[in-house]
């Protein structure tokens, strides 16, 4: 449902946060962050309800921080509202983390492929399905950006993706597939959402992201590609001030 990525030189929680309570305006049942922290760690923290629930259970058991950050609020169209279903999803041994608007058709089928080759699913959602598939073209990779290439044009149905990596931090791959992803451009840091109030209070200097475009993202900038790979533009626009 909202979608916010940060990679830059701040820790990441806070910006995570503001940006799911400035998208909160979209309607939601849970919410989620995980961060990459210096040590190429990844931590994450997911739970059913209220933005509040999180932010209050951080602040009761706080969790480290990290300069390269996604977050989530989760509008459940697969699997109940439940602490396990809501996003971010791990793979990779838990250091993959994937975040997901909208719906991925085919994931009944890819699904029943990764569980023929013992991929086990700890929750009832199509994203799981994504995060799995990504975590398993990362070990035939060693590559965030190539695993994320091979999963996103397996993809049917509609999708914004998110994806980080402990291996790789300083870096976010993102990706659209009817349904709306913006980069927000700031000095040295660069902020992924799925409106400009994700990243709005922080820089209105924005581009859109276009139909079926891959985006990597680093606090210098971001490079856009199709699905295969082949250099794309986005649309860049000024945010308007009364945004
Ligand atoms: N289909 C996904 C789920 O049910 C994402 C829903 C959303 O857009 O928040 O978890």
């Amino acid at each position: 449902c909202g979608i916010v990525g940060y990679v830059g030189p701040r820790p990441s929680q806070e910006v995570l946060l503001g940006g799911l309570r400035r998208l909160e305006y979209r309607g939601y049942d849970s919410a989620g962050i995980a961060v990459i922290d210096d040590a190429g760690t990844l931590h994450s923290r997911k739970r059913a309800g209220k933005l509040a629930v999180l932010s209050d259970d951080l602040e009761r058991m706080p969790m480290s921080d990290g300069t390269t950050g996604i977050g989530h609020t989760r509008w459940a169209t697969h699997g109940g509202p439940t602490d396990g279903n809501a996003h971010p999803h791990l793979s990779h041994g838990g250091k993959l983390a994937v975040i997901h608007n909208g719906i991925i058709e085919n994931f009944a089928e890819l699904k029943s492929e990764l569980i023929a080759e013992g991929i086990e699913f700890t929750s009832e959602t199509d994203t799981e399905v994504a995060a799995a598939l990504i975590g398993r073209e990362y070990t035939a990779t060693g590559s965030l950006e190539r695993a994320f290439r091979a999963v996103v044009s397996r993809l049917d149905g509609a999708f914004t993706l998110l994806a980080v990596h402990a291996d790789e931090p300083g870096v976010i791959v993102g990706a659209r597939l009817n349904s709306p992803l913006v980069i927000g451009l700031g000095d040295g840091e660069t902020f992924l959402g799925s409106d400009v109030a994700a990243f709005v209070e922080h820089t209105r200097n924005a581009i859109a992201v276009g139909q079926a475009q891959v985006v990597v993202a680093r606090p210098e900038g971001v490079e856009v590609t199709t699905f295969d790979g082949a250099p794309a533009e986005g649309e860049p626009f000024e945010v308007s001030w009364d945004a």
